[in-house]
């Protein structure tokens, strides 16, 4: 993997009762892509892998917050985006034996057989596969657990319950623990820096679907949660003001690539005005924080998703997108 590996050390924030942040230093940086280790006397398990380029960073994670990876016993995965679960055959293949992982119905062939994934990444990631993933290995399908909403487990000393939330992917779900009240909301919950209020809502294609997305808002809305953990930024306790931007944050990127697309611009120029507009909602922040936004929610991305959805929807030209 040579120089497609970061992630060194793999900084492990304790949150309490049993559960750990881990962050995966993604591209050498740190805040961009988490995993959350769960412990308890039954089993240990984890909320996502991030890619087999920052594996290095999730063992030395675990490790760090006293455990070993071959004790792992249930993984879940929000939806099966690179950045999510890339890593999770490699993972449960070459370091932890004994762990199965958990997915959408919808998402479990893409874990048995990634060719068709692979082949789609990479006409968005275009020479850059190997590099930002890394190898993604096919996981056997009797390590593959379909669950599907509402679905419950007792793992990693708690309950844990699948919700299904599509919108940013058609397969997507968030892991629920009533017991204590937390989200771990994968990328429907939106992308969001630490110590900044403007949340991302990541737009990518093929299956970006706005009326869906809103509709597991008001699911994320109804759960009552204390606090959401984020994939792309950790954890936030203001739950009501975060989620009350995504949709409104959605509709605007929506709108100036819809007006930059009938304007006649091309994808270089609709990817330039996200990043500008991401730029100004974010107002003043500390450097690297809208590095880290654009490596967690590329603009170019978004760029991408929202044109393909306008021409879908017929509200601009299929020519234009
Ligand atoms: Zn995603």
């Amino acid at each position: 993997m040579a120089d497609g590996t970061w992630g060194e050390p793999g900084r492990v924030t304790a949150h309490g009762n049993g559960l750990w942040q881990i962050d995966l230093g993604f591209r050498g940086r740190e805040g961009v892509i988490a995993a959350y280790l769960l412990a308890g006397a039954d089993e240990l398990a984890l909320v996502e892998t991030g890619p087999t380029t920052t594996l290095p960073a999730l063992l030395a994670g675990i490790r760090a917050a006293g455990f070993e990876p071959a004790a792992l016993g249930r993984v879940f995965v929000s939806h099966i985006h690179l950045d999510h679960s890339g890593g999770a055959g490699v993972l449960l293949r070459d370091h932890a034996p004994e762990a199965v992982v958990h997915v959408h119905p919808l998402g479990a062939p893409h874990l048995t057989d990634p060719d068709r994934l692979l082949a789609s990444a990479g006409r968005l990631y275009t020479g850059r596969m190997d590099d930002l993933w890394g190898e993604v290995a096919p996981i056997p399908a009797k390590r593959v657990v379909a669950w599907s909403d509402g679905d419950s487990v007792e793992t990693g000393g708690r309950p844990l319950t699948g919700l299904y939330t599509p919108g940013h992917a058609a397969h997507h779900v968030t892991l629920w623990d009533p017991f204590r009240g937390v989200a771990f909301t994968g990328d429907v919950g939106g992308v969001r820096m630490a110590g900044t209020g403007y949340a991302v809502p990541p737009a990518p294609p093929p299956e970006l679907d706005p009326e869906a997305w809103a509709g597991s808002v008001e699911r994320l809305r109804g759960l009552g949660a204390r606090r959401l953990f984020l994939t792309h930024g950790g954890g936030f306790e203001d739950v009501s003001a975060h989620l009350d931007q995504l949709m409104p944050n959605l509709d605007e990127l929506r709108s100036i690539v819809k007006a930059a697309l009938l304007g006649g611009e091309d994808r270089a120029a609709l990817t330039e005005r996200v990043h500008a507009h991401v730029a100004e909602k974010l107002g003043p922040v500390e450097p690297g924080v809208l590095a880290n936004l654009e490596w967690a929610t590329p603009s170019f991305l978004a760029a991408a998703g929202l044109s393909r959805l306008l021409a879908k929807r017929g509200e601009v030209p299929a020519a234009a997108a």
